[in-house]
C-alpha cells in the first residue's frame, strides 16, 4: 500500500507540510489534512482589523489548490483522539484512520482556568481574545467602534513564551492608530506579566513615545490572574485592579489540545520536545509536532514565519523516512516578523537558527538578524508582501 500521512490543523505549520510532503514525494505519499474550518484566516496582519485598515476577507484563503493542484485529501473535521501504538487517529464525526506518519500542527490551547471568572459560562464571549483569528477579530473590533471617545482599551499579555512575541504590541499601535484619528480622548493600557516589552522593546516604546503621546500607557509585570467579567476589571495576582471600557484578554496557552492529550506536551506541561531534525516528538513515535505546540530551542519564536519553515523541514524528513532513507540535513530556519504601527508603516525582526549537532538544538546564529533602524513606509511593502508569499506558498 502507499505510505499515508496524516496531518492536523490547517495553519501556517500543518498545510506547508502537507504541500510540501505531495510536491518533494511527487505524489507518491497519500496525505490527509484534517482542519474544521472551511476556509483559512491568517493571525498575522489581523491586528489590521482592528485598526480598520483590512477586512477579515483581506486575509482569508480558499484550501481549494491543496486538494485540486497537490492532491491533498481534505476533511473539515477535527481530531479527537490518537492511538500511537495503533497508528489511528479518531475525527469527531466518529472516523477513524490509520496512518503511517502523523504531523500534528494545532496551534495553541488557552489555559482560562489560569484567568478565575474567565472559566464560567458566558464570559468568554464578552470579554475577548482575538487571539486565533476569526470571528474574535471582529468582534472586538466592533467593540472598539461602540466604545465612547474617552474610553479605555486594555489588553492583558501572559507569560512568555507565547503565540508571537511582538503581536501585543503591534495590537497596542493599531488600536492607537485608530484612537488617535476618530477618538482622541482614548487610552491603551498593555497589561504585561512579563517584565518588559519581550520583542523590540526599544523600538515599540519609541513608536509610543513619538507617535501616540499620552495615549499608550505600558505596565510591566502586571500578571492577570483574574477578571470580573461585568465591570471588565482586569485583577492582577497582587490584587491590583484595572477597569476598562474595552478589556481584551490574552490568557496563558499551551500546545493545541490533542497534542497536550496525547501526552505529548512534555515541556512544563506546556509545550511538546521535538528532535529538531525531524520534528518528530522526544514522546511518541511516528508522530511529528510543529508550530506554535513546540518548544525547547531558547529564543525561537512561535511565529507563523517558523511554523512554515518546521512544515518544510519536517516534510523532507517524512518523505525521507517513508522511503526508508535516514534525513541526513542540517536544519536551518530564518524567522521574521513585521510589525505594523500604523496603518502603513513597519518594523521587523529577524533571526537565522541552525542546528546544533552537540546541544541536539536549534540555536541563533551568531551574528544573523537584528531588528530595523525605525518603521518606514518601505517596510510596509515589505510586510504586506511577505503575507501574499507565505499564504501563497502554504497554500497554492
Ligand atoms: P495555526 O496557524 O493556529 O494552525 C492551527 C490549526 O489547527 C488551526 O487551523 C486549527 O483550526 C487546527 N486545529 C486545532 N486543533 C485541531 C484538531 N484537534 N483537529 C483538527 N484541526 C485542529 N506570525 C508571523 O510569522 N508574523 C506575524 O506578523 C504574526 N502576527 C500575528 C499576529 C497576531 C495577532 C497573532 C495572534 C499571531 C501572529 N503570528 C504571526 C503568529 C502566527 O499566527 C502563529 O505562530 C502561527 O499561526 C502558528 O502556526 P500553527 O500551524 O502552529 O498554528
Amino acid at each position: 500500500a502507499r505510505p499515508h500521512v496524516v496531518v492536523v490543523g490547517g495553519g501556517y505549520g500543518g498545510a506547508t507540510a502537507a504541500k510540501y510532503i505531495r510536491m518533494w514525494s511527487h505524489g507518491s505519499i497519500d496525505v490527509t489534512l484534517i482542519e474544521p474550518n472551511a476556509k483559512f484566516v491568517s493571525c498575522p496582519l489581523s491586528n489590521l482589523v482592528l485598526g480598520g485598515s483590512r477586512q477579515l476577507n483581506d486575509l482569508t484563503r480558499s484550501y481549494d489548490n491543496l486538494k485540486r493542484r497537490h492532491g491533498v485529501k481534505i476533511l473539515h473535521d477535527s481530531a479527537s483522539s490518537i492511538d500511537p501504538e495503533k497508528r489511528t487517529i479518531k475525527l469527531l464525526s466518529g472516523e477513524v484512520l490509520g496512518y503511517d506518519r502523523l504531523i500534528l500542527s494545532p496551534g495553541i490551547e488557552f489555559l482560562w482556568n489560569e484567568v478565575s471568572g474567565m472559566d464560567v459560562a458566558g464570559a468568554q464571549d464578552k470579554i475577548l481574545h482575538a487571539w486565533k483569528a476569526g470571528p474574535q477579530t471582529t468582534a472586538l473590533r466592533a467593540q472598539l467602534e461602540a466604545m465612547h471617545d474617552g474610553g479605555v482599551f486594555a489588553m492583558t499579555i501572559p507569560l512568555a513564551p507565547y503565540r508571537c512575541p511582538p503581536g501585543p504590541y503591534e495590537r497596542a499601535c493599531q488600536v492607537a492608530h485608530y484612537f488617535s484619528q476618530h477618538k482622541p480622548k482614548s487610552k491603551v493600557l498593555l497589561l504585561d506579566a512579563n517584565e518588559d516589552v519581550v520583542s523590540k522593546g526599544p523600538l515599540f516604546k519609541k513608536v509610543w513615545k513619538e507617535r501616540y503621546p499620552g495615549i499608550i500607557e505600558y505596565r510591566p509585570s502586571y500578571r492577570t490572574t483574574a477578571v470580573e467579567v461585568a465591570t471588565r476589571t482586569a485583577i492582577s495576582e497582587l490584587g491590583d485592579k484595572v477597569r476598562a471600557d474595552v478589556l481584551n484578554v490574552v490568557p496563558p496557552h499551551r500546545a493545541g489540545a490533542i497534542a497536550a492529550q496525547t501526552g505529548l506536551a512534555n515541556m512544563n506541561k506546556r509545550w511538546c520536545e521535538v528532535d529538531f531534525i525531524t520534528f518528530e516528538s522526544t514522546q511518541a513515535r511516528n508522530i511529528h509536532v510543529i508550530g506554535d505546540a513546540i518548544q525547547g530551542s531558547p529564543l525561537m519564536p512561535k511565529s507563523g514565519h517558523m511554523a512554515n519553515q518546521h512544515g518544510k523541514v519536517c516534510a523532507a524528513a517524512v518523505v525521507d523516512l517513508l522511503a526508508g532513507r535516514t534525513p541526513e540535513q542540517i536544519p536551518l530556519l530564518t524567522n521574521t516578523c513585521y510589525s505594523y504601527v500604523s496603518d502603513k508603516d513597519v518594523i521587523h525582526v529577524a533571526s537565522v537558527h541552525v542546528y546544533n549537532t552537540d546541544k541536539k538544538t536549534l540555536l541563533v546564529v551568531p551574528g544573523s538578524g537584528g531588528v530595523s533602524p525605525a518603521p518606514t513606509e518601505l517596510e510596509g511593502h515589505y510586510a504586506n508582501s511577505w503575507a501574499h508569499n507565505i499564504w501563497s506558498d502554504m497554500l497554492t
